[in-house]
């Protein structure tokens, strides 16, 4: 096993990886910026290291400063959180190069999956169902010509794309060569790569994936899927599992073809294959070589601690079950509290003058936030996560509702009253809701 662990990130995730490490019995380094000296997660960690001013490039994407925390502390393995150097094969290579271990997959699959048209021909090759499209534009005329082929309305997307970030939909061939222009300048923009490629538009579809764990030598299991059809701007709101829009069969056949293939390619940790769904069927959008923001429900309807698994896969002490062991027990939600304004979504720093979680069975709170913590201006709004469990999805919705009146955030905004509001809606109660529906309904449509 290692005999120190450094968690390269921040916030809630910093917090849950150090929880892991803790019963684990692994020493743990926290790092911070300047901005993040009073967090939770540097408080409750037993050493600690400042590691640049507040800008996130100067901190927790600063690979030497990193590094540096991992000499000065003796740790030998760095577990990434999600975000940040997770996906980073670069990173992934440069720890390798100094014997310390990145808690991850390999820098090779890091990047084939990172380039999302490279992960679609991966995927097809390992007999997952893709999305129709094409591989990269090469001309104008060569854009039409794959559109055609296709059928309108198309979405061009980059290669480097995430976060929902240069998408854009073509509904006529009329304003295709637009939406590329706009679509690559988004992606040169926020990735330094306006690579794009084209896709069938699905209109209704839901956003389903499976979790896996590989074992790095020919052998991954799946954990069920998660359904994230919920999403504003393309970022999931709420997540849960099972999904209500598929049956036993629907999973087992999807979850065994994931499974298999990410055995076949070798694949090492935990992973998520992202699908759209619509008209049942399948169609893989891309995959997220780490772990993932929403991973506590799959945890909640598993009894699996997906970051012990991800370490202990990394020490090589492989998965600890076998397909066979997994049962998918009861329905679990998870609502993404974030410090925003919970109609215009606009951002809310500052201190939070008065806290009071939630508690009781089948309630689980994430967060790295206290009463008199000052959430600084510099990062991501994501304050917490609020993950119910239940028997059934009807007795979730009732603890989710019970749950939120008791939360309580005071001196900022939070989306709390958004869920409160979502967790009485009839289409929610009825589980029928794609990728659209959220948009729709806050613009009270
Ligand atoms: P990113 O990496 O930027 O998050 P994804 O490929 O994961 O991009 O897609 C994010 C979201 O965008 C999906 O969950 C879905 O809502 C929407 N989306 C992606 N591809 C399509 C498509 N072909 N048709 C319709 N919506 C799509």
């Amino acid at each position: 096993m290692f005999s120190k662990i450094l968690i390269a990130n921040r916030g809630e995730i910093a917090l849950r990886v150090l929880r892991a490490c803790k019963e684990l019995g692994i020493p743990a380094v926290a790092v911070h910026s300047t901005a993040d000296a009073e967090a939770m997660h540097v408080r409750l960690a037993e050493e600690s290291v400042c590691i640049g001013p507040p800008a996130a490039r100067e901190s927790y994407l600063n690979i030497p400063q990193i590094l540096a925390a991992c000499e000065i502390t003796g740790a030998d393995a760095v577990h990434p959180g999600y975000g940040f150097l997770s996906e980073n094969a670069r990173f992934a290579e440069i720890l390798a190069a100094h014997k310390i271990t990145f808690i991850g997959p390999t820098a090779e699959h890091i990047r084939i999956m990172g380039d999302k048209i490279e992960a679609k021909r991966t995927a097809k090759r390992l007999g997952i169902p893709v999305v129709p499209g094409s591989e990269g534009i090469t001309s104008d005329a060569h854009a039409q010509k794959a559109a055609g082929e296709i059928g309108f309305p198309v979405l061009v997307k980059a290669a480097a794309g995430g976060g929902g970030r240069g998408m854009k939909v073509a509904y006529t061939p009329e304003v295709l060569l637009e939406a590329i222009a706009t679509a690559r300048a988004e992606a040169k923009a926020a990735f330094g790569d306006d690579t794009v490629y084209l896709e069938k538009y699905l209109d209704k579809p839901r956003h389903i994936e499976i979790q896996v764990l590989g074992d790095g030598k020919g052998y991954a299991v799946h954990l069920g899927e998660r359904d994230c059809s919920l999403q504003r701007r393309h970022q999931k709101v709420w997540e849960e599992a099972p999904s209500p829009a598929i049956d036993e069969k629907a999973r087992k056949k999807i979850a065994t073809t994931v499974a298999k293939a990410m055995g076949d390619l070798g694949y090492s940790g935990a992973g998520t294959i992202e699908f759209l769904y619509q008209d049942g069927e399948f169609y893989f959008i891309e995959m997220n070589t780490r772990l993932q923001v929403e991973h506590p429900v799959t945890e909640a309807i598993t009894g699996v601690d997906l970051v012990k698994e991800q370490i202990r896969v990394a020490a090589g002490l492989g998965i600890s079950f076998r397909q066979e062991d997994v049962k998918l027990k009861g329905h679990a939600i998870e609502c993404r509290i974030n410090a925003e304004d919970p109609r215009t979504f606009a951002p809310s720093p500052g201190r939070i003058t008065y806290y009071h979680p939630p508690g009781g069975l089948g309630v689980r709170v994430d967060s790295g936030v206290y009463q008199g913590y000052k959430i600084p201006p510099y990062y991501d709004s994501l304050i917490g996560k609020l993950i119910i469990h239940a028997p059934t999805r009807q007795e979730c919705l009732a603890r989710l509702r019970r749950a939120l009146d008791e939360f309580v955030v005071d001196g900022i905004s939070s989306t709390v009253p958004l869920f409160r509001s979502l967790v009485d809606n009839v289409d929610i109660a009825h589980g029928d809701y794609d990728i659209h529906w959220l948009e729709k309904h806050l613009a009270g449509e």
